[in-house]
């Protein structure tokens, strides 16, 4: 429960009702995190990737936007979001990992705040070389960047609110090492590898390039 008057004030608001009536319809009840029907109408809550503050509540990019704002069961999804990313003035570490395509990207969007700090090495090279291409050749200055960015976070450097680091990592020798070094807590996108090859298809990638990425990572994958 909000504890600040003015963010109880707002959830009371006209226009904070209006909006969560919206939201319901147009996105209907199906739970954005279990992904079950919520069945009882006083048990459907709206979470805030980006939670609400005494200073930005008036803030309708926040408040009042649809892309920072999840369906969810009150109890136990939010009560669940809330535990994990929840900020209490701390400062949580996660590393998404899994298979090409399993889902890293999608679980990240979902429920990082605009304040968040992602650090993945495809948009790493995407912003190196403005391109879909991951040249080898830049592979040393995609990895310093990405190095510099796991440093900034192991010493809590900058004002960024939780942060994300996503990538395949199958090997447990590397999720250990960025666990020691970050403190981040392991978050495996467990899709299963006919999944991820079903997907190919959609994303217009090269079938048999990515088949062999998927084969790969599920081949060198030590839990
Ligand atoms: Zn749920
Ligand atoms: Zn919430």
């Amino acid at each position: 429960m909000p504890a600040h008057p003015l963010i109880a004030a707002f959830y009371k608001s006209d226009i904070w009702r209006s909006f969560r009536e919206m939201i319901i319809l147009t996105r209907g009840t199906r739970c954005e995190h279990c992904g079950m029907l919520i069945s009882e109408a006083s048990n459907i809550t709206l979470h805030h990737k980006e939670p609400l503050t005494p200073d930005n509540v008036h803030d309708a990019t926040i408040s009042l936007n649809p892309d920072n704002v999840l369906v969810v069961h009150g109890h136990p999804c939010h009560d669940e979001i809330e535990q994990r990313f929840g900020h209490e003035g701390q400062h949580k570490v996660f590393l998404v990992y899994g298979a090409p395509l399993s889902g890293k990207t999608t679980y990240v969007l979902k429920y990082k705040g605009r304040n968040d700090l992602v650090v993945d090495i495809n948009n790493i090279f995407r912003s190196i070389t403005h391109s879909e291409y991951k040249p080898q050749c830049l592979l040393t200055n995609a990895i310093a960047i990405q190095n510099t960015l796991i440093d900034n976070i192991s010493t809590r450097n900058g004002k960024w609110q939780n942060a994300f680091i996503v990538g395949g990592y199958p090997d447990r020798y590397k999720r250990d090492l960025i666990k020691q070094q970050t403190g981040a807590l392991p978050v495996l996108i467990d899709t299963p590898r006919d999944v991820c090859i079903a997907r190919i298809e959609q994303t217009g990638r090269n079938k048999a390039e990515y088949t062999r990425y998927i084969e790969d990572w599920f081949e060198r994958y030590v839990s």
